[in-house]
């Protein structure tokens, strides 16, 4: 499953980056997916599940997606188009030269937690 890895190297990621801004725990992990990218979110949502589990910093984190829409510019007309799946289509000349401008993105966006020795929560 491709999701498990991409949300292994997720965690990873905000281990590191965690560990760099003195967090000792995550409560959130904040990630965009595009709607376009070809990631199922149930995916992401199951192997998180499982995957936080193997660090201290993540293991009660909460995974927060952020939906990106899909939209391209037509080479042709120049309009901005909105799209929810791969199929590139323009709407207004009905040419399928259509350059995606947005939502492939899987990124990881921020992070909230407390820096070790804070005691507020
Ligand atoms: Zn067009």
């Amino acid at each position: 499953m491709h999701e498990f890895s991409l949300t292994d190297n997720l965690i990873d990621l905000a281990c590191e980056e965690a560990f760099k801004a003195g967090i000792a725990r995550l409560d959130k992990i904040i990630v965009q997916v595009g709607a376009l990218s070809g990631i199922s979110i149930d995916s992401i949502e199951f192997a998180f599940g499982i995957l936080r589990d193997k660090s201290e910093i993540t293991n009660t984190s909460e995974l927060v997606i952020e939906k990106i829409p899909g939209t391209g510019i037509c080479t042709k007309c120049g309009k901005e188009i909105e799209l929810d799946r791969l199929f590139l289509y323009c709407p207004y000349c009905e040419t399928t030269t259509v350059n995606i401008t947005g939502g492939k993105e899987f990124i990881l966006r921020s992070l909230e937690g407390k820096t070790e020795g804070e005691n507020h929560g």
